[in-house]
């Protein structure tokens, strides 16, 4: 290791995007990318998809091939970081190591939220993550087992689309009073609900676990109100943990992820953060978010890489989302949070394509495009500049 090291820790599709980046601006001191899942980088959203559907191998999603890791001079270490000593410049590993750094990031991204109910720690009690975590999954999703899925978000939704194609007979608990109800609008969720209920799948909404029973594996479901529910196999999708516990410990700043600036700097200039793990403010709405998805994750590794290599840039994309259920394309446009009136184009009761868009105040901020690539790219275009919309167009326009 030479005096100009860039250590980074987490090596996913943050650290990954940063370490690559690096070299494209032309940084040439070591980068020693440190990961602790022990396999190269891999892109996370198969993993609920053709993943788990049994489509593809690990290795059709690496990130990147390991050639290019050596080709570009990275060196992978596996390995857990244990702790950063700020003064020294130093990142500690669980085997005893001790990395010098003279710039650090942290792209530690985040873990599944536990379920803290009796009998969260029967076997095949599953949560899913990591590419290990689906491997566990598969092997217990055999034609005719039952699986209940705790959570109708993301995880919960597109778990249930690719288990059906198994031939699992599934059934989603999602605790609030609709599926996709913290990221959507009722039109929307009410579309997904009938979609999952068409292909067979037991949808149950404001359905509260108490507790999993079972002797050794999970056998059965118990819900508030003492129904139970059988179950092979359970997968809990209830949200994520950011994984700021190193960035706490060292005394960065942390809210709900760790603070970053427009240039994604920590409270430390020498240390950097980037994905899932960080809390960045956003021009578009004025505010502070820490989103979890891979187009925001690779942005603040592309601005992290310029910042530690001197060439300021900042975060401006508008954030944008996608999910695959079945034949559907879900694109999000923006966040719709606060949002006031909405307008939807399309028969989202009857059709399997339509667009849903959010106004605050008369403005566009989001838009919900399903099955409507068109409508994606002119409604993400129009929310990042802030432009005016005709909304009877709007309603009117099919793509
Ligand atoms: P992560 O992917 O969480 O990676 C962080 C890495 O750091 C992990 O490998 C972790 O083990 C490692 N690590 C943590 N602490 C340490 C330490 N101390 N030492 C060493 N290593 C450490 N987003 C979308 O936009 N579209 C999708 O369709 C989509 N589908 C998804 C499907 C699934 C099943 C999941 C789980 C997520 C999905 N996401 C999707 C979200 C997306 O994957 C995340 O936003 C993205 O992975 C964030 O990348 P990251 O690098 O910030 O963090
Ligand atoms: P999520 O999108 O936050 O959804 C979790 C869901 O579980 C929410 O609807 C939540 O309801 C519900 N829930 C919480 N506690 C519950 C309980 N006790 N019982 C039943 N339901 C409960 O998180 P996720 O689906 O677990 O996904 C995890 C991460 O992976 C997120 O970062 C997500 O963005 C990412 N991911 C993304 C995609 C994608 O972008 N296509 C796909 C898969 C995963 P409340 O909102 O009421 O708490």
């Amino acid at each position: 290791m030479t005096a100009d090291t860039i250590v980074i820790v987490g090596a996913s599709h943050a650290g990954a995007q940063l370490a690559g980046n690096l070299r494209k601006e032309k940084w040439a001191g070591d980068i020693v990318l440190v990961g602790d899942e022990g396999r190269l980088p891999y892109q996370r959203p198969p993993l609920s998809k053709a993943y788990l559907a049994g489509a593809s191998k690990l290795d059709d999603f690496a990130i990147r091939g390991r050639q290019f890791y050596e080709k570009q001079r990275i060196e992978l270490v596996d390995g857990s970081a244990t702790s950063i000593d700020r003064s020294a410049h130093t990142v500690s590993l669980g085997n005893g190591d001790v990395l010098p750094y003279s710039m650090l990031a942290l792209c530690t991204g985040a873990r599944a939220r536990a379920l803290p109910v009796p009998g969260a720690n029967l076997m095949a009690v599953h949560y899913l993550r990591t590419a290990a975590d689906v491997e566990a999954i598969r092997a217990a999703a055999v034609p005719d087992s039952k699986v209940v899925i705790v959570g109708g978000g993301y995880i919960g939704l597109e778990t249930a689309a690719s288990l059906r194609a198994l031939g699992v007979h599934v059934t989603v608990l999602e605790a609030a009073g609709r599926v996709l109800e913290r990221v959507t609008a009722p039109v929307v969720s009410t579309f997904f609900d009938r979609i999952h209920r068409a292909q067979g799948v037991d949808v149950r909404t404001s359905a509260v676990v108490e507790a999993f029973r079972g002797d050794e594996r999970v056998e059965e479901v118990v819900l508030a109100g003492n129904e139970t529910l059988a179950a092979d196999f359970v997968i809990v999708g209830v949200g994520v943990i950011p994984n700021t516990d190193l960035a706490l410990a060292a005394g960065l700043e942390v809210d709900n992820g760790i603070v970053v600036d427009e240039g994604t700097r920590t409270s430390d200039v020498d240390i950097v953060a980037a994905g899932d793990c960080v809390n960045h403010h956003i021009a578009r709405y004025n505010r502070r978010v820490r989103l979890e998805c891979v187009a925001a994750a690779t942005e603040q590794a592309k601005v992290a890489a310029a910042t530690i290599s001197g060439n300021e840039s900042g975060l401006a994309t508008l954030p944008w989302f996608w999910s695959d259920q079945y034949d559907l394309k879900l694109q999000i446009a923006g966040l719709s949070t606060g949002y006031d009136e909405v307008l939807v184009s399309g028969d989202p009761d009857h059709d399997r394509d339509f667009t849903c868009y959010y106004f605050s105040d008369g403005e566009l901020i989001a838009a919900d495009c399903v099955n409507r690539p068109k409508d994606f790219i002119t409604a993400r275009r129009a929310i990042a500049q802030r432009s005016s919309v005709d909304k009877a167009d709007l309603i009117g326009a099919t793509s």
